[in-house]
């Protein structure tokens, strides 16, 4: 039987997209955060992204985005999870956050649900270790934006049982996604690559090496990636990227994963990329 009402915790950049994604594949959706504001904008922002949808796919059926947005639950009350049978938990890349969350989720949710994380960086064992369910903990890394990106980075913890890998592939099945399985390690694979890069590439700029954009023209024109490391950054949040590079300096130790302090002086600015209008690049 399919997978039918699931929970998704957090109404960022990526819990906005991955509810989205769930309603427009017919599933209803539970989506929680701390204050009415946020959820409010996440109503804003989904319909806005559905319109747009709308707009690029010519040829595919318009959808009505109030049709969508009426299969999902907006609350600040995490007692509503209780009837939900899978939950992907897309909270800020904070151990303290996450923590606390869940903790709170697995005394309201059924001990049979499947918890999804939905980490840069936290390694999925960790995540599992404060709950009582360890076998039902995955990860589950989507890359943004969610509805047009089809493959998702799935991380197997430690106790992560084999079927509860079964669970969250039919999941994303039924999100229209598929998935590359690997191991638990802070970062996982593209994170652990990803980071580095961008932080490097903000060194670069710190270092006035070259400019934002010819740091990004570099990777596109040379090496054919879609989009350069700066605005890829701009584009996750750098106050993610921030969070993320400290997630793997505190795990491994390793002086490589350093944040550059213009990084951090741009955190302190409040300048955190597309979500706040303005990063490397200014967005109108
Ligand atoms: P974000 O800052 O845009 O959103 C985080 C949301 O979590 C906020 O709306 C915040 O209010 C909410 N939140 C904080 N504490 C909460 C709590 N106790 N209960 C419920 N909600 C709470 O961040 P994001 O970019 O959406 O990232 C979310 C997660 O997804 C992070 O772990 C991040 O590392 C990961 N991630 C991000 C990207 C990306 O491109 N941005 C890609 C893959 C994974």
């Amino acid at each position: 039987m399919n997978i039918q009402t699931v929970g998704v915790v957090g109404a960022g950049v990526m819990g906005i997209g991955v509810a989205q994604n769930l309603a427009q594949t017919g599933h209803q959706v539970i989506l929680v955060d701390i204050s009415d504001k946020i959820l409010e904008q996440a109503k804003q922002e989904i319909s806005k992204n559905i319109r747009f949808q709308g707009f690029f796919n010519k040829s595919e059926k318009t959808e009505n985005p109030k049709e969508v947005l009426q299969r999902i639950k907006f609350t600040t009350n995490y007692q509503f999870l209780e009837s939900a049978e899978f939950v992907i938990e897309n909270t800020t890349e904070k151990w303290n956050i996450k923590n606390q969350v869940y903790s709170q989720l697995d005394t309201i949710c059924p001990k049979e649900s499947v918890f999804a994380a939905n980490t840069s960086a936290i390694p999925i064992t960790r995540i599992a270790s404060v709950t009582q369910r360890a076998p039902k903990v995955i990860g589950m890394h989507f890359m943004n934006p969610v509805p047009m990106k089809s493959m998702v980075e799935t991380i197997r913890g430690y106790h992560t049982s084999e079927e509860t890998i079964e669970t969250a592939k039919k999941m994303l099945a039924q999100m229209g996604k598929e998935c590359i399985l690997v191991n638990d390690s802070p970062g996982f694979v593209s994170n652990r690559v990803l980071m580095l890069t961008i932080n490097e590439a903000i060194f670069l700029l710190q270092d006035q090496v070259a400019s934002a954009s010819d740091v990004d023209r570099i990777f596109k024109t040379c090496f054919g990636h879609k989009m350069g490391p700066l605005e890829t950054a701009d584009l996750i949040g750098l106050d993610t990227i921030l969070f993320s590079i400290e997630v793997l300096y505190e795990s491994f130790n390793d002086s490589k994963y350093r944040p550059c302090p213009l990084l951090k002086k741009m955190v302190d600015a409040g300048l955190y990329g597309r979500k706040s209008g303005q990063g490397f690049y200014a967005y109108t």
